[in-house]
């Protein structure tokens, strides 16, 4: 057997990497997309208007119902405002619609 003019599969690999890729993601390599967004973000979003109702696509009640406060991203989508905060903790996209934020 003569593994010696076999290319390293690891170094291949580094090889192909883009040095930019490699220094974005030193630790998610495998989940860059949840990253959560900042509580600042959630703080600042708007309140859903008066009198318009949404379901919420995170505990499929009305926004609102449960005394809950509400909030609405940037997409358009309302939620609760409870309910927002724990799905951005691990995620930077609408539940709804998946649009990125930040
Ligand atoms: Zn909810
Ligand atoms: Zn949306």
């Amino acid at each position: 057997m003569n593994f010696g003019h076999r290319q390293d599969p690891l170094r291949a690999m580094f090889q192909n990497m883009s040095s930019n890729q490699f220094f974005m993601f030193p630790d998610r390599e495998e989940e860059p997309q949840s990253q959560g967004v900042s509580e600042e973000f959630i703080d600042k979003l708007p309140e859903m208007e008066e009198g318009k109702e949404a379901d919420c696509n995170i505990c499929l009640e009305k926004v609102g119902s449960n005394g809950n406060k509400s909030c609405v991203l940037p997409c358009g989508h309302a939620f609760d405002k409870s309910c927002l905060s724990t799905w951005l903790k691990d995620h930077d996209s609408c539940p709804c619609c998946r649009t990125k934020l930040d």
